[in-house]
């Protein structure tokens, strides 16, 4: 049998299993349609925060926190003032986030139960995957509250489908809301720490086990409920939902944060060698508020702000080691909130008593659970050093537009049964353009919509504004607080943009190029 010359001597077989080497480890990651990326190709890293207001940080106004961090990303990078989340509340927030579609167009993607089924169809095209079938590995770390199973999920198995089906190579999450049972975290299909002596049971419907709750033992309690949240009681805080079994396996509230931003460093450092999007979500500012006891008292507004004062510190942890592997200067890295703003979500934690003269959502009207602006414009910023000018953009963009954005940077295109809601502004992110949108749906996470079209706003009536039975207009360029409804005095403009907003719901996408 006659070798080939390059196999004649032991020397060169070395050297050619060394060159083939790379190409094995896509396969041994699970990534089969991987293709490796280009060394131009910039790490993405999105901070998704929780319940953060457009004036919760200091580069957005705020003077009762300290976010120093988070304003030095602004000064390195591109501060938006019109940039949003396309729902006010978490899941459907997140879940457009990931898919580039509008939640509202998806039945059952409403705020969700801690036993929820996974809401994104493991077969539809989402930011993970796109981004790992383009040679990226993949991390969500953090807060999922999409959904886990198929149903009737076995927190004592295989915890599956979740964010491993959806195009994430690693996760580590908690499964919905820090104020929602199970009160654990899961690495990739597994409860951390889950001993089989002890099993976990969930239920959101009838109690399950004998562990107390914050109904019948309110004495037992740290911080009290506002309304709701009477449930199970982890730590000393009644929950949403019921638990039992699992002790090993309950996190610490105050150490929430220190956990998962290890986790995202740790993700960061160990494939500092190759291209990687990290999703990192975390519990910060969201309920229950029990952030480190470093951070506790050194806010000026309470414990909400000392939380916002941790969630800086999660933020500066990944600029430092971004910093320090030298890899910040080939990372897109963008920082946001899931929506907008609220003080009492359930817990009587003295937010209210100590705001102080805050304003969460700044100049905006509303928060969290609302059609107003303050419900889902967000703070946003991107930063990528060398390429993105620093400055202040006031280009209309959204996360739903991450999928196309994303998929445009890496130069490829998505199909065209993706993202049916997702707009290519990638040149507005990196500020080379001043605008990006010239419409965007916002929803307020139940069933009302409201229509941008340029500084026009047209809120069309919904079930949480009964009292308003005709849609409201208002100009944003002179009124970005929504107090004056200009519909009477603009009647054909409050006409068309309704009859926009009506095609926008029946056509089912808003993506040009998009075809089912
Ligand atoms: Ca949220």
């Amino acid at each position: 049998m006659i070798r080939p010359a390059i196999f004649k001597s032991p020397t060169s077989i070395i050297a050619v299993l060394l060159l083939l080497l790379p190409l094995c480890i896509p396969a041994a990651r699970g990534q089969q349609s991987a293709v490796p990326a280009t060394k131009q190709t910039p790490n993405i890293v999105i901070i998704i925060s929780d319940d953060v207001g457009y004036g919760d940080v200091g580069c957005y106004g705020a003077t009762r926190v300290k976010t120093p961090n988070i304003d030095r990303l602004a000064s390195q990078g591109l501060r938006f003032t019109d940039a949003y989340a396309t729902s006010a509340t978490c899941t459907p927030s997140r879940y457009s986030l990931l898919t580039g579609q509008y939640a509202w167009r998806k039945k059952g993607t409403g705020i969700l139960p801690g036993n929820a089924a996974l809401v994104i169809d493991p077969k539809s095209m989402t930011v993970p995957r796109m981004l790992q079938q383009n040679g990226y590995a993949t991390a969500c770390v953090g807060k999922w509250h999409l959904g886990l199973g198929s149903g009737n999920v076995d927190w004592n198995g295989a915890i599956a489908p979740g964010p491993l089906e959806v195009g994430f190579d690693y996760c580590f999450i908690i499964p919905a809301t820090g104020d929602r049972v199970p009160c654990v975290f899961i690495e990739n299909h597994k409860v951390v720490g889950f001993d089989p002596s002890d099993p976990i049971a969930v239920s959101y419907g009838i109690k399950v086990g004998n562990e107390p709750t914050g109904r019948d033992h309110p004495e037992l309690l740290k911080v009290k409920p506002s309304h709701g949240h009477a449930d199970t009681i982890v730590n000393g805080i009644s929950r949403i939902g019921f638990m039992s079994g699992g002790h090993s396996a309950l996190w610490k509230d105050d150490q929430i944060a220190d956990t998962l931003t290890k986790q995202a460093v740790t993700f960061i450092e160990q494939n500092k060698e190759r291209p990687f999007f990290l999703y990192f979500a975390t519990h910060d500012i969201h309920v229950p508020r029990v952030p480190a006891q470093r951070f506790r008292g050194t806010s000026e507004c309470g414990i909400r702000g000392d939380a916002i004062q941790e969630l800086d510190w999660s933020v500066g942890q990944v600029m430092q080691t971004l910093d320090r592997l030298k890899l910040a200067d080939n990372t897109l890295l963008i920082f946001t909130s899931d929506n907008g703003p609220v003080v009492d979500d359930g817990y009587a934690d003295g937010s209210v008593e100590h705001l102080n003269g805050h304003k969460p959502a700044g100049p905006l009207r509303g928060g969290k659970y609302d059609i107003w602006e303050g419900g889902t414009r967000m703070p946003f910023i991107t930063r990528w050093p060398g390429r993105i000018k620093p400055g202040v953009s006031h280009a209309m963009v959204c996360q739903v537009d991450f999928l196309s954005s994303f998929a445009a940077l890496v130069k490829k295109t998505i199909p065209t049964a993706a993202g049916p809601d997702s707009f290519d502004v990638m040149s507005a992110l990196l500020g080379d353009a001043p605008d990006a949108r010239h419409e965007l749906v916002e929803h307020n996470g139940f069933a009302q919509l409201a229509l941008r079209e340029g500084n026009w706003k047209l809120v069309a009536p919904g079930p949480r504004a009964r009292a308003q039975a005709r849609p409201q207009l208002f100009n944003l360029a002179d009124d970005v607080a929504e107090t004056h409804n200009v519909a009477k005095e603009n009647p054909d403009v409050a006409k068309r943009l309704a009859q926009k907003l009506a095609e926008l719901r029946e056509v089912g996408h808003s993506r040009q190029g998009f075809q089912s």
